[in-house]
C-alpha cells in the first residue's frame, strides 16, 4: 500500500466523524486458490480491512484455462457474510447446501447469504470457457442480520445505468437512479463499470459512503491516479462525485458504502464477533453439524485449518 497523498486526512470517516477523501493505492497480495488458481487479494489489506460493509475482495485472471481445469474450490462453509461472484469472462458452477445449483455467467450476480451456516463449492464447469476472469468478494452482515437464515440469488438481468462513454451494471445497492435486486443488510453499492477510451466523467457519489475502485481491465485514471488492472484505489468518504478517464476502453468496479462501525473478527471463511463464534463454527463445520452438504462436487470437502493458538482479535475497519 502507498498513501499518495501528501498530508492524508487523518480522521476516519465515519457517521460521527467528518472523514474526507483520500487516495490510498493498494496492490493485491498473490494468494493460491484450490490447486491451479492464484488470486490478487486486495482486501483485507495492511491498513485497510473493509470498505463500507465490503471485507474481502480477490481479483483473478484473466487467465487461460482451455487445458486446465479452472478454478476448482471444493465445499466449504461461511457464517456471517455474503459472497458475490462476479465474472468478466468464463462461468463458475455454484453449489450449496441449500440444494443450489447455478452457472453463474459474466455480468450476472452470484449472491450468497450464508447467514447462520452455509456450504458451498465453486468450480469451472466441463466445458469451459478458454478465459476466466473476475473478482470474488464478500459482504460483512452487521450483528442485527448475521444469523439470518442462508439463501442463494441468483440475478441474470441487472439495471444498467448508462452516459456518454458509460455502462454501468448496478451489482448491489442503488447507483444514481437504478437498485440492484439483491439483498443487502447495509447501505453499500458494487457496481462495474465499462467505460469507452476517452471517456471523461465525474462519477456520482454518496458523500456519506466511503469507496474504492478495483481496476478490472484497461487503463483509467480514478480521480487523476493511473490505477493498473489487479490493483484497487481506496478513496475514502466525503466525495459528491469521482472523475474517471479512460486512457483505454476499461473496466473497473466501484466499491463503496456506509462505514462499517462493527468490530468483527474474519477467520479463515468465518465472520463472527468473539474467538468462541469462531471456534464454534470450525468445531461445527470439522463435526458436520450446523453447515449442510454440498452433493455432487467430484472430490472432498475442504478441512478447516488449526486455530491460532492466541485469541482472535476484533479488528475494525483499518486495523
Ligand atoms: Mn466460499
Amino acid at each position: 500500500m502507498s498513501n499518495l497523498d501528501l498530508k492524508p486526512t487523518p480522521t476516519p470517516c465515519g457517521r460521527e466523524a467528518s472523514g474526507g477523501p483520500v487516495k490510498e493505492l493498494l496492490t493485491g497480495r498473490p494468494v493460491p486458490l484450490g490447486e491451479s488458481t492464484v488470486v490478487r487479494r486486495l482486501l483485507p489489506n495492511l491498513g485497510r480491512r473493509m470498505v463500507g460493509a465490503w471485507c474481502f475482495v480477490d481479483h483473478y485472471g484473466p487467465d487461460d484455462i482451455a487445458d486446465e481445469p479452472g478454478m476448482q474450490v471444493p465445499p466449504h462453509p461461511h457464517t456471517g457474510l455474503q459472497t458475490v461472484s462476479w465474472l468478466h469472462e468464463g462461468e463458475v458452477l455454484h453449489r450449496d447446501s441449500l440444494g443450489s445449483l447455478q452457472t453463474v455467467r459474466p455480468y450476472e450476480l452470484g449472491l450468497m447469504t450464508a447467514g447462520r451456516a452455509i456450504s458451498h463449492s465453486e468450480e469451472s464447469p466441463r466445458p469451459h470457457a478458454r478465459h476466466l476472469h473476475g473478482a470474488q468478494l464478500w459482504v460483512a452482515l452487521p450483528d442485527a442480520h448475521r444469523h439470518t437464515a442462508p439463501a442463494f440469488e441468483h440475478h441474470a438481468d441487472l439495471p444498467v445505468v448508462t452516459a456518454p462513454g458509460l455502462r454501468a451494471t448496478v451489482i448491489l445497492g442503488t447507483l444514481d437512479t437504478a437498485t440492484s435486486p439483491g439483498t443487502t443488510h447495509t447501505p453499500l453499492v458494487g457496481a462495474d463499470l465499462a467505460l469507452t477510451e476517452g471517456a471523461d466523467l465525474r462519477l456520482p457519489l454518496v458523500p456519506d459512503f466511503e469507496y474504492a475502485v478495483l481496476a478490472m481491465s484497461g487503463r483509467v485514471d480514478v480521480d487523476g491516479v493511473p490505477v493498473e488492472p489487479g490493483s484497487m484505489l481506496y478513496l475514502g468518504c466525503g466525495r459528491p462525485h469521482l472523475p474517471l478517464h479512460a486512457r483505454t476502453d476499461a473496466a473497473v468496479l466501484l466499491l463503496g458504502g456506509e462505514p462499517f462501525d462493527e468490530k468483527i473478527v474474519m477467520w479463515w471463511n468465518f465472520i463472527g464477533r468473539s474467538t468462541d463464534d469462531i471456534a464454534q463454527a470450525r468445531t461445527d463445520w470439522m463435526t458436520g453439524d450446523r453447515f449442510g452438504e454440498v452433493h455432487g462436487y467430484a472430490g472432498d470437502r475442504l478441512a478447516a485449518p488449526e486455530l491460532p493458538a492466541t485469541p482472535l482479535k476484533a479488528r475494525g475497519r483499518e486495523r
